[in-house]
């Protein structure tokens, strides 16, 4: 199937043929994985995959072994076509679009874990989503063959688990992150900020307010994690958001930090706030001018 310029591929075979006559004529893919409703979140990693790539693949897939049971999978926006044009105005060379029966067909039962990252944050209310990215991820890379794949930050441990994965089966593939997209009030752009009521929609502005403003107390000398955690989330609370976390940690492990910049010269500000039934995640990286840096 061709919409515009750009070919949808639902077989996993037709899209290694092609991503393989690419490698024989020496280009370089580039793979921008995403559950589709694109916004311009997408779209600036979709121009930075073409910006380091000859030929860009984007996969738009709503996996249903990342999702929990009670939570948004059926009612996941989805839209092909809108995807599809939005795709045609950057250029696009391929988008792989299977359905759940050929990606998990009957009989499948490999499972892909990481033993520490999912442990935090994120993967302690949502069981198995980690493994569900993980073992996606793994098969969009055997199935689109690239040699870069890009990532937003906005997803801080999901980039993680990617990024530990590819090192640890020394996978062939260079990881890009991908800065955090915001709307010009600062909430990180998402699929699922449609979700929100217009009350909700302003309100969420405190997540990236309160992510700013806690930078702002460690550079006034506030390095005690706790106190940030607790100033934040009594400020996330005031606007009506329900705080599942906020966590100040290393942005490598994501263990939690004892003290801000006595373990390393970056902390990570992470959090994930519910508005009614709508969750959504944010973060920031802090560079911690005053530690000790390594020579
Ligand atoms: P999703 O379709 O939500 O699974 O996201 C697909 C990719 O887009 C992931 O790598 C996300 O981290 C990335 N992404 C989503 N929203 C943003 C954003 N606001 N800024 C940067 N990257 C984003």
């Amino acid at each position: 199937m061709d919409a515009g310029d750009i070919t949808v591929i639902r077989q996993a075979a037709g899209m290694q043929a092609l991503s393989r006559g690419w490698h024989s004529e020496g280009l370089a893919v580039g793979l921008v994985p995403t559950m589709g409703a694109l916004h311009k979140g997408h779209l600036d990693l979709v121009v930075e995959a073409r910006r380091q790539c000859d030929r860009v693949v984007v996969s738009i897939f709503v996996n249903p072994t990342q999702f929990g049971p009670s939570e948004d999978f059926s009612r996941y926006p989805r839209d092909l076509e809108g995807d599809l044009a939005k795709l045609a105005d950057i250029g696009v060379d391929a988008v792989f679009f299977p359905n759940p029966g050929e990606m998990y067909p009957s009989g499948f039962q490999t499972r892909v874990e990481l033993t520490r990252l999912p442990a935090h944050l994120c993967g302690l209310t949502r069981l198995n989503h980690f493994a569900g990215v993980a073992q996606v991820v793994l098969k969009l890379f055997n199935i689109c063959k690239p040699d870069v794949a890009v990532f937003g930050q906005k997803d801080f441990q999901q980039v993680r688990v990617i990024e530990q994965m590819v090192a640890d089966l020394n996978l062939d593939i260079r990881i890009v992150r991908h800065p955090i997209v915001r709307e010009p009030d600062g909430l990180a752009m998402s699929s699922r900020n449609v979700y929100l009521t217009r009350e909700q929609r302003e309100a969420a502005t405190v997540i990236n307010r309160t992510l700013v403003d806690s930078e702002a107390w460690i550079r006034e000398g506030e390095h005690q994690p706790a106190a940030i955690v607790k100033r934040a989330g009594q400020q996330i609370r005031e606007a009506g958001g329900e705080v599942e976390y906020f966590n100040v940690c290393d942005p490598v492990t994501l263990d939690d930090l004892n003290r801000i910049g006595a373990e390393s010269t970056q902390v990570l500000l992470v959090t994930a706030v519910r508005f009614g039934a709508t969750r959504l995640i944010d973060n920031r990286l802090v560079d911690c001018v005053w530690a000790p840096q390594p020579m």
